[in-house]
């Protein structure tokens, strides 16, 4: 088919990625692409790899062999700052440890490491409301709930291309974990914005993506659409267990 899309490269490429910690390689040769403006769900067992695939995106970890491309530009030898602010596609992550600026004011957090695009500081306000009336508290003094908001919030600043979110609903009460998710959805759905999601909760992660891989001992052993897997319960059962909650 003649499609214009079709000569366009995916916004991120991962090629036969081996990579590790300290010699040792995790993840043992992983392959997937996301288009622009598409979301991917990542999934898998405590251990499976999933944060040090994310990590290996940003370049943090230790790579044996394979490539990273970012809207067909190989960013394999670039340090985590730089894919971080990369002209061709900008990549903001959400660790899983969160990590914000304990000793800056949100407002702080916010604008030190922004970049010009769409996502200012009052826009990231709008997205959350209440991180507007704590805008001179300090990082530390922030609810587990609004550190997650606030670290969604910093990586916007970024303007990213990409948008990758380690487990964001870990640890949080129900109520402002489905505050977390709304966000989430938004941010995929309403804006666009292309992410890669990493939950231990597949169904409410598949509900609001577009595609999915399952990690497994540091390799992809399931690749689908997510509407497909959440039609697969014995797939969430077998690589998740429990119909992947
Ligand atoms: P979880 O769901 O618990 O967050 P995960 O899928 O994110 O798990 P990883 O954190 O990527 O899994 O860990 C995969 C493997 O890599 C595990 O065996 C872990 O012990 C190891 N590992 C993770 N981080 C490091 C590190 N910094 N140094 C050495 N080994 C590590
Ligand atoms: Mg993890």
């Amino acid at each position: 088919m003649a499609d214009v899309q079709a000569n366009k490269a995916p916004l991120l490429e991962v090629s036969g990625l081996v990579a590790g910690y300290g010699g040792a390689s995790i993840l043992n040769g992983v392959s997937f692409t996301l288009s622009a403006g598409a979301s991917l769900a990542l999934l898998g067992r405590n251990g499976a790899g999933k944060s040090t695939l994310i990590a290996s995106i940003m370049g943090l970890t230790e790579r044996h062999a394979g490539r990273v491309l970012l809207s067909g530009v190989d960013v394999t030898g670039l340090r985590p700052d730089q894919r971080a602010t990369h002209a061709a596609g900008a990549v903001g992550w959400v660790p899983q440890e969160r990590n914000i600026f304990k000793s800056l004011t949100v407002e702080e957090n916010l604008t030190a490491i922004a970049r010009p695009g769409p996502w200012t500081v009052a826009r990231v306000f709008q997205l959350f409301p209440q991180l507007e009336g704590r805008r001179n508290n300090l990082g530390s003094q922030l609810s587990g709930g609004e550190q997650q908001l606030l670290a969604i919030g910093r990586a916007l600043m970024l303007n990213p291309a990409l948008l990758l979110l380690d487990e964001p609903l870990e640890g949080l009460a129900p109520l402002i974990a489905a505050q977390v998710l709304e966000v989430v959805r938004r941010l995929i759905r309403d804006e666009g914005l292309s992410a890669i999601v990493v939950e231990q909760h597949a169904r409410k992660v598949l509900e609001i993506t577009d595609q999915a891989i399952i990690l497994e001992r540091g390799g992809i052993v399931h690749a689908a659409s997510s509407i497909d897997l959440l039609r697969r319960p014995d797939e969430l059962d077998a690589h998740l267990g429990v119909g992947g909650r």
